[in-house]
């Protein structure tokens, strides 16, 4: 059986787990004063460095943030390869109570563990962590990118983001309408964050028909106060009679609950992991004539946006120009995953795994 991050068992030892994912390393660190309980992942690093954002969460027990930092860490490594960079995967969590225990002095001491893996990993921002945060950390570390424009980085990635996003679902248009037009065409920006705001500027260019959808009020009013969009309620979204769902708040949002009641035609968004169960829920969505282009193949502008600013010669144009081919390799994925029956996440991941095989053998020659 083909071991994908739903049916992974997360049981046995330590290594037992690494060797079901295949992880190469898994570091710990603890520090009494400043309360610091970290775990960085490292899943790949054929490609390069492992890069991937570290998050803080108050985890229900050790093992969930093992489990956490294990998937994440494999997700970036396919993310990172199928976006043509070469970096591998990896991943942080730090575990407890951002509220509570973050500290300018846990920061750093985090800093610091990071700086002790000597650049095999490269942190960044991911949930509950501030651009104050991850100052802190650099001042104890180099190995971190994603800094805002002030500090010398290349700011908000989620513009880029957002570009990637928009690619994805005009070559998944393109495979479904014969057209990768999207004026007029119903689509449903579920969480106008970051992502999805920039998302919808784009669509209304296009003259789409645009819904949105959030939890909070005062971003609702954002995007109307800007742009001409209609708004749904937050439970109407899975039911409305669109052409295309953008999921770009939460995971797991194509789930058996969920499907069910969809009647989209597309499934192009940029939230991460939103399949909640990889293999069934991709299935059902073929099973419903949904198209889904893969999330961390359509979200990984941002990874591309940071990956400049690692490699010391960032470059605007270039990382717009490297996001572009979101597009041919999103419409290559489709048709590979028409052709051998498969889902479009299996296709997306044999692409990322053929191009770490293929880097991996020329390097074994020097
Ligand atoms: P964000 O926090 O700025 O925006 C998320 C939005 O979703 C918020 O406005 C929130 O209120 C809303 N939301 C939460 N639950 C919701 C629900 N049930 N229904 C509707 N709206 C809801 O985050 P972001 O940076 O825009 O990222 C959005 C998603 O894209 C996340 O899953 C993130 O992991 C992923 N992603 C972001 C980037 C990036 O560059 N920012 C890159 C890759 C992936």
């Amino acid at each position: 059986m083909t071991v994908t991050q739903d049916n992974f068992q997360n049981s046995g030892s330590l290594f037992d787990q690494m060797q079901e994912l295949e992880h190469e390393q898994l570091a710990f660190c603890h520090d009494k004063e400043t309360g610091l309980k970290a775990i960085i992942g490292i899943h790949n690093t054929v490609l390069g460095p492992a890069m991937g954002g570290t998050r803080m969460w108050n985890y229900t027990d050790e093992q969930a943030a093992i489990r956490d930092v294990l998937r994440l860490s494999r997700g970036m490594t396919f993310k990172n390869a199928i976006a043509g960079l070469n970096i591998g995967g990896g991943k942080a969590v730090i575990i407890g109570d951002a509220k509570k225990l973050k500290s300018e002095a846990l920061m750093r001491r985090f800093g610091k563990f990071v700086e002790s893996l000597g650049g095999i990993y490269w942190t960044a921002e991911d949930v509950n962590m501030s651009t104050r945060d991850m100052e802190h950390v650099n001042m104890e570390t180099k190995y971190v990118t994603g800094l805002p424009i002030s500090m010398g980085g290349s700011g908000d990635p989620s513009p880029v983001t957002a570009y990637g996003v928009y690619l994805g679902m005009k070559a998944t248009a393109k495979k479904v309408y014969g057209t990768d037009d999207l004026s007029g065409k119903k689509i449903v920006v579920q969480g106008v964050g970051h992502v999805g705001t920039y998302l919808v500027e784009r669509l209304v260019k296009e003259n789409a028909s645009v819904y949105i959808s959030d939890i909070f009020d005062d971003k609702i009013k954002e995007v109307t106060d800007q742009y001409s969009v209609k708004v749904l309620g937050k439970d109407d979204v899975y039911g409305f009679d669109g052409d295309i769902y953008a999921p770009c708040a939460l995971g797991a949002t194509l789930n058996d609950q969920t499907i069910p009641d969809m009647k989209y035609k597309i499934v192009a968004g940029g939230a991460n992991n939103q399949l909640d169960d990889e293999l069934r829920n991709g299935r059902q969505l073929i099973e419903k004539g949904i198209v889904y282009a893969p999330d961390f193949l359509i979200n990984s502008g941002g990874i591309t946006n940071v990956y400049y600013e690692q490699q010391g010669n960032y470059n605007r144009d270039s990382v717009y120009a490297q996001t572009e081919q979101i597009y041919d390799v999103c419409l290559e994925v489709l048709d590979q995953a028409e052709k051998k029956n498969i889902t479009s996440q299996e296709a997306a991941m044999n692409v990322a795994k053929k191009r770490i095989e293929d880097i991996g053998r020329i390097k074994l020659t020097f």
